[in-house]
């Protein structure tokens, strides 16, 4: 079958491989739709060894069931499902707890991590990652399965903060970001200010809910405090989906004293926190910052949900699987809106 790996670091190579089988446990799936993660971009610039190769990509996943492995109850062929890509250890105080992206033993393992993922035809995956998505277009289920959850979790984290009459600041609305702003119109009563450099993302953030925009640049912090109060007034809750320096720096100063910042971008900024109110601002005082990773099966659950109600729709442009590297170079260039959606 055809499949897009990563054959050494930094080298994505569209091959040929042996089609996979449903081990014990295990389910083989015909891929409908893969989302591009930035993450990928990551992954294939990681230094050697941090990631197996050679390794087929993808991990926001969303197929048809082909075969099921032996010992493997409920799933027939022709069932249509998103999965849920992390793959805990199973076994530790987290995972117990249904927390498998809060794994003890296995920090970033999953499906195009740490395993095969679904840049290909077929791919095979534990029966237990499988979610059912009915009808569903599988363009849209496969981004809700990292796209959408990552954003999801994220908000549950700063549930107890997102009141109405408060306002979340969203830095960088592209595949994450513009899930996040439906999510929190969706689910909430908050105020929501997107921010990012590109005009076209603000755009397609004010269609989806976002009460103001604000373009990212030097006058950034000013034009956000304007609309969400100065210190040590502020944002009751900053969702970072960039992480570079120039948003991390912006997050933190534009977080109220008592609100909170979730670090969701991967860019390689740093955050630095010191228990000082002088100048230059670090973290306010009361206001916990979080590294959310991914999600949990349940909360995907419940973003699938989201979406089979109409209030969660991903804007994809849709590439087939010859032009993955035209879709990666894309994102790369940030010339994708919403999610890079491949369908093999
Ligand atoms: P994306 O490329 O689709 O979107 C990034 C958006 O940020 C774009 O709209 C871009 O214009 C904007 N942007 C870039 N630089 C900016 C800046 N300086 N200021 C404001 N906006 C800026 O990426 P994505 O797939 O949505 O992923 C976002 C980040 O989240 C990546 O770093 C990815 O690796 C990470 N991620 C983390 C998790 C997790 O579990 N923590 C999960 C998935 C993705
Ligand atoms: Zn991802
Ligand atoms: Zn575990």
């Amino acid at each position: 079958m055809r499949a897009v790996r990563m054959t050494a670091p930094g080298v994505l190579e569209h091959t040929e491989v042996p089609t996979p089988e449903a081990g014990p446990g295990e389910v083989l799936l015909r891929v409908g739709a893969v989302g591009a993660c930035h993450s990928d971009l990551h992954i294939l610039d990681a230094p050697p060894g941090v990631f197996p190769t050679p390794l087929t990509l993808g991990h926001e996943i969303a197929g048809t069931v082909d075969t099921v492995g032996a010992g493997v109850d409920g799933w027939s062929p022709g069932d249509r499902v998103a999965v849920y890509g992390i793959i805990g250890c199973g076994r530790c105080r987290a995972c117990l707890r249904g927390e498998e992206n809060r794994c003890r033993v296995i920090p970033v393992g999953g499906i195009g991590l740490s395993r095969d993922g679904g840049l290909a035809e077929y791919v095979s995956v534990p029966a237990s990652r499988l979610l059912p998505v009915g009808d569903m277009e599988l363009t849209q289920a496969a981004p809700l399965t990292d796209a959408g959850l990552t954003p999801y979790h994220a908000v549950e984290l700063a549930r107890a903060r997102l009141r109405p009459g408060t306002s979340c600041v969203v830095i960088g609305i592209g595949g994450l970001g513009h899930m996040a702003v439906q999510i929190l119109a969706a689910t909430t009563a908050v105020r929501i200010v997107a921010v990012d450099t590109n005009p076209a993302a603000l755009d397609l953030a004010g269609r989806l809910g976002a009460h103001q925009v604000v373009q990212a640049g030097p006058d950034a912090v000013d034009r956000i405090r304007e609309l969400v109060g100065s210190p040590p007034d502020g944002a009751d809750v900053v969702l970072d989906f960039v992480g570079a320096q120039p948003t991390l720096d912006t997050a933190r100063q534009v977080v109220a004293t008592g609100g909170q910042v979730l670090l969701v971008g991967l860019a390689g900024g740093t955050l630095p926190v010191r228990p000082v109110a002088d100048e230059p601002p670090t973290v306010p005082m009361e206001a916990p910052v979080s590294v959310p990773f991914w999600g949990t099966r349940a909360e995907l659950r419940e973003v699938i949900a989201l979406a089979h109600d109409g209030r969660l729709r991903a804007d994809v442009q849709t590439f087939p699987l010859a032009q993955t590297s035209e879709a990666y170079e894309a994102l790369r260039r940030g010339d994708v809106h919403g999610r890079a959606v491949i369908v093999p």
